[in-house]
């Protein structure tokens, strides 16, 4: 077995566990597919792939989605407790969203122009295959209200992340004002973060299986034969978020904090096997969380903030997905958007992403505001729809990369990033759930009262 493969114990990691369930599942997928074995109502649809694999994979993203609102809230309350200095909490907030919108930014800009360049879609002349009924932006002014909300519980009930962002930080805040008579209500949030960290652990373990379910239902069910028609806008688009993957964002991780981007991106891998498998970057959130914390050494106080204010509002993936969808569709219908109308595209996605939340397939719905806004026809959208899904994936998969890698300059910057966590190959990797059994019994004495 090769070192990549095994956690150096001679059993494999659960990296490679998972990365085997991921080419498993689209080998078995693909396969059932090309043999036509699951037309609708038959017995592989309906007992396998919409069957088994489907209640398997959707009871494990339920399973992580669960844990985004207490982690998120529990671990931002110990973030800005444990902060230090409450200047800093400023600093990393406009850091972090300085470089959200400057790699968002960069990656639509570049998907505009290597889609320019390449020309796709010129010449073409297709049928729309559905009508996709859009939605216009919301103002600005909306979105500044909607940060605060007027129900916390609503918020947290709701998965409303900018609004529990806000309310966790005011909450952080205050307990530090309130000082001494606070400590025990600090000490039980820690413990409640740490339990909840326990249980993402836990979660992860299933991984592999459910990844190999998920993978499996969404390669039968479409199979790449949709993707033929449009090859070239699925190779334009995938050659940019590449690019974006592997230079862009190591160019930019090196530029501002020198860490190896061979380190990262290796520990980076599990994270994005998660985020490609779920196509969520809120979902993903937990994992994520993990992974810049545990396994590449930030901070709680730095990855608690950067994290879920990432998944809502960084979405590099899904803008060059925007940037290479417009240059396509307005190629197709012989729309000239022009300078100005690019950077209207580019400004509009930009703030689109800011407004709209990482959920799965959310990157149309911000598709047909950017459409609204420089005039192309909603239902250009239609035409892509179909490879949509799997498209939405790998942009996942980049727009959780991108978190990561803004959470790790800005904990570097501010003197939160462990190096010696984020340069160990083995720190946080997840070994196996063990128990204490003393603690067992001590607990169970306690709980006996
Ligand atoms: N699924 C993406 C995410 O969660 C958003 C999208 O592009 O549709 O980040």
């Amino acid at each position: 077995m090769s070192n990549a493969a095994s956690n150096g114990e001679g059993k494999m990691s659960l990296t490679a566990k998972v990365i085997v369930g991921l080419v498993a599942g689209i080998l078995l997928g693909l396969t059932i597919n090309i043999l036509g074995l699951n037309p609708a109502g038959g017995f592989v649809d309906t007992y396998i792939t919409n069957g088994l694999f489907h209640v398997v994979g959707k009871m494990f993203v339920n399973a992580l989605k669960m844990l985004v609102v207490p982690l998120v809230l529990f671990s931002l309350i110990c973030g800005v407790c444990g902060i230090g200095d409450i200047k800093m909490l400023g600093r990393v907030g406009s850091k972090s969203f300085g470089l959200y919108i400057l790699t968002t930014a960069i990656a639509i800009a570049v998907a505009i122009t290597v889609a320019v360049i390449s020309g796709i879609g010129s010449g073409m002349d297709m049928a729309t295959e559905s009508a996709f009924s859009g939605r216009e932006a919301p103002p600005l002014s909306q979105v500044l209200i909607d940060i605060i909300p007027n129900n916390p519980i609503n918020a947290l009930s709701e998965g409303e992340m900018l609004q529990i962002i806000f309310f966790a930080i005011l909450m952080g805040v205050c307990i530090l004002m309130v000082g001494k008579p606070a400590k025990k209500l600090v000490e039980l949030i820690e413990v409640l973060n740490e339990v909840m960290m326990k249980m993402v652990t836990v979660i992860m373990e299933i991984a592999p299986y459910a990844v190999f379910c998920l993978i499996a239902k969404a390669m039968a069910n479409l199979g790449l034969a949709l993707f033929a028609q449009l090859i070239g806008y699925v190779v334009v688009l995938i050659a940019v978020l590449m690019l974006h993957l592997f230079v862009v964002i190591p160019f930019i991780l090196k530029l501002f904090s020198s860490l190896s981007v061979t380190t990262f991106l290796k520990k980076a891998r599990n994270m994005q096997v998660f985020a490609f498998s779920t196509a969520s970057s809120n979902a993903t959130i937990p994992v994520t969380l993990r992974t810049v914390t545990e396994r590449l050494g930030v901070r709680n106080s730095v990855g608690s903030f950067t994290v879920p204010f990432g998944a809502t509002i960084n979405m590099d993936g899904t803008a060059i997905m925007q940037g290479v969808a417009t240059v396509f569709i307005a190629n197709i219908y012989g729309v000239d958007l022009g300078l100005a109308g690019y950077v209207t595209v580019i400004m509009m996605a930009v703030l689109a992403s800011i407004g709209t939340a990482g959920v799965p397939g959310v990157g149309l719905i911000m598709l047909s505001m950017v459409f609204a806004q420089v005039g192309l026809p909603l239902e250009g959208i239609g035409l892509i729809l179909g490879v949509d899904r799997l498209l939405d994936m790998v942009r996942t998969a980049v727009n959780v990369t991108g978190d990561a890698a803004v959470s790790c300059i800005v904990a570097k910057s501010e003197g939160k990033l462990d190096e010696s966590i984020f340069n160990d190959p083995k720190a946080g990797v997840v070994a196996g759930v063990d128990i204490d059994h003393d603690a067992e019994k001590e607990l169970a004495d306690v709980a006996k009262g």
